[in-house]
């Protein structure tokens, strides 16, 4: 389980209250209910219905981005670790999987 914020030690800054909401943390994996982060209002200064929102977790303190669609920025990842293969393909395999959390799906080679 990753954790991302230390919030024993750290804070997000002027975190607010948000409507409640379950999701799976693309960070961590747990099924959270996350109910602070950030509102985007209807409104042009913020205020307003909210439209969107950048939830924190209250695991991992990992930041997700949600829009009006529900659509989860990172995502869950597909697929799910498997042990016993060897370390670097493991990496590799994992590495996949984060790419599609974030619709990467097209690799790039870079040296
Ligand atoms: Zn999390």
């Amino acid at each position: 389980m990753t954790i991302i914020i230390n919030q024993e030690k750290s804070a997000w800054f002027q975190r607010q209250s948000l409507t409640s909401l379950s999701y799976i943390c693309g960070f961590c994996n747990n099924q959270i209910a996350s109910v602070s982060g950030y509102k985007v209002g209807l409104q042009a200064d913020g205020s307003g219905h909210q439209v969107a929102a950048i939830y924190i977790c209250p695991h991992c303190g990992g930041p997700t981005f949600v829009d009006s669609q529900k659509n989860y920025l990172p995502d869950v990842a597909f697929g799910s670790s498997v042990n016993h293969v060897p370390e670097d393909l493991s990496k590799l395999y994992d590495e996949a999987r984060k790419c599609t959390s974030n619709s990467a799906y097209t690799a790039k080679w870079s040296s």
